[in-house]
Order: structure tokens, then C-alpha cells, then sequence
């Protein structure tokens, strides 16, 4: 496994290597979910290329860009174990040089749900994927439903900027209980741990209502915040049941529909979906 930290490098070390190359970003701090990234891509590639870059440009200003877990030794002995052949740790720096000025603004959808909720989160986000799209240009990219704003945004961009990747979504990956696999899960005390549940939980009562013959979104959003908000330390950021290419708010669940939820669970944020009717 090669590690390079400058783009020219990485783009070197691409442009030669045997194809298609598949490339997974990550931030580091490597878990079960990034590793089904990693597997899949592994599976389906002739080499494998990966970024750990903790990207600043996508936390807000009182979000935990200083606090996220860094431990390069580990996630490189990770992704050695899951076949990676070159991996990208720049420097910050190196993606944002002094006088940097020049980000990737995707629109309407990236002004939805989280972009709500986090303003500037997903510039940062389309800026930076923009940048390894470019300089790796791999045949294939991987990103995880469990950010699925995300996948549409990096679809789009990737469409609309002409930058010629597949973008291949993986499923999300979850702990026994349904907990989805995050990076800020180790912030969780233990009756947060507990208490977190409550996303997977709420996701659950959407399917069965759908699956019981409920269709109203509306219904089924509320009855979601009720469980929700039987748990004291949970606050809801938002409850969401969305069209799945548009995002826009749903009336009737007619055919397929994203239902997405953010919490804060004491100081922890969290995040997860799932898709209903497909
Ligand atoms: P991050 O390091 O948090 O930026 O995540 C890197 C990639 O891993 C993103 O494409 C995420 O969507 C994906 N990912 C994070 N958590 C999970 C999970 N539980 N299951 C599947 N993919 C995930």
C-alpha cells in the first residue's frame, strides 16, 4: 500500500495504475461502515485508492471539526487490511492552499434537511469531493446511504461538473440493535447509547406504518416525533419524509420516499434514513 500526501503524487500514482480504480473519501477514523466502502470497492475494481481527510470546510463554526476522532496509524493499518492500494492523507494545506478561493455550490437540493441545518456543510462537502474526483478521476466512486443527502448531492455534482465517475451508493451499515455505525458514536455516554436507538426505532414505525396501509407523511412524521420525544435527551433537528431525487416534502406516500431524521442525542448529532417503497 502506497501513501502519498500531495495531489500531484496521488494523481501519478492513479494515472498508471492498472483500471478501473475505485475511490472511497473518508475522514478517517475508520469504522464497520467504512470498511463495507473499502470491501465493496475492493470487490469490484482492479485497484483501490482511498482519502482520509478530515475536510474543515463542511463543520460549521460551533461544530466538532478540532474534537473529530484523528488516528491516521489505525486507519491506515485498517485499510491496508481491506486491500487499498494508494491512499491520500493530505495535508490541509495541500486541499486548501493560502488564498484558496474557489468552492462547489450545489443548489436546491443541497439546501434541504441538512444543508438546512448545517448552512455551508454540504459547499464544503461538493468542494472537496469535487477535488478528489479530479484529481484521482477514478472509474468509480463509493459514499454510504447513511449520508443520503450526501449521495445525491455528490451524484449531482459529479453529473453537472462532467467529472465521469460512477457513483456507486452502499448500504448502511448498522450494530446489532439498528444503531447506525457513525464516527460521534463513541461521544455517546451510555444512557445516550440507549437513548440514540430511538432514530432506528422511528424509522422502524415508519415502515410498519406504510406497511399497514398508512400513506399519509404527514401521520407517519408525527407519530415519529412522539416516539422521538418520549426519550429526554434526544432533540429533534428534523423529521423527514421526502421525495428520494428531489427531496421535497411528501404529502402521500405513493412510491418510493426518503425518510430521514437528525437528533441530537445530549451533544451528540446523529443521522440516519431509510428508503420506504422501492
Ligand atoms: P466519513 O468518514 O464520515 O466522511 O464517511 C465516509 C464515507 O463512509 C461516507 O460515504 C459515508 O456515507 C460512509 N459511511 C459512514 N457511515 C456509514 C455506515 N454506517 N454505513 C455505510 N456507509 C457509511
Amino acid at each position: 500500500m502506497k501513501v502519498v500526501q500531495t495531489a500531484d503524487a496521488f494523481r501519478a500514482e492513479l494515472s498508471t495504475a492498472e483500471r478501473p480504480v475505485g475511490l472511497v473519501p473518508t475522514m478517517g477514523a475508520l469504522h464497520a461502515g467504512h470498511m463495507a466502502l473499502l470491501h465493496r470497492a475492493r470487490s469490484a475494481n482492479a485497484t483501490l485508492a482511498a482519502t482520509i481527510f478530515v475536510n474543515p470546510a463542511q463543520f460549521g463554526p460551533q461544530e466538532d471539526f478540532l474534537a473529530y476522532p484523528r488516528d491516521t496509524e489505525a486507519d491506515l493499518s485498517q485499510m491496508e487490511s481491506a486491500g487499498v492500494d494508494v491512499v491520500f492523507t493530505p495535508a490541509l494545506e495541500e486541499v486548501y492552499p493560502r488564498g484558496f478561493d474557489t468552492y462547489v455550490d450545489v443548489g436546491r437540493i443541497a439546501t434541504r434537511l441538512e444543508g438546512e441545518f448545517r448552512p455551508g456543510h454540504f459547499r464544503g462537502v461538493a468542494t472537496v469531493v469535487s477535488k478528489l474526483l479530479a484529481i484521482a478521476r477514478p472509474d468509480r466512486a463509493y459514499f454510504g446511504q447513511k449520508d443520503a443527502q450526501q449521495c445525491l448531492v455528490v451524484k449531482q455534482l459529479n453529473a453537472e461538473l462532467n467529472l465521469g465517475a460512477e457513483i456507486v451508493v452502499v448500504p448502511t451499515v448498522r450494530e446489532d440493535d439498528g444503531l447506525a455505525v457513525s464516527s460521534r458514536n463513541v461521544y455517546l455516554s451510555p444512557d445516550e447509547r440507549k437513548a440514540a436507538l430511538v432514530l432506528h426505532r422511528s424509522l422502524s414505525l415508519a415502515r410498519r406504518l406504510l406497511e399497514e396501509g398508512g400513506s399519509n407523511a404527514e401521520e407517519i412524521r408525527r407519530q415519529m416525533r412522539t416516539l422521538i420525544d418520549e426519550k429526554p435527551l434526544a432533540r429533534i433537528d428534523y423529521v423527514s419524509i421526502a421525495d428520494t431525487t428531489t427531496l421535497d416534502e411528501l404529502d402521500q406516500i405513493t412510491g418510493s420516499a426518503l425518510v430521514s431524521l437528525a437528533v441530537r442525542i445530549g451533544n451528540v448529532r446523529l443521522i440516519d434514513n431509510i428508503t420506504l417503497g422501492d
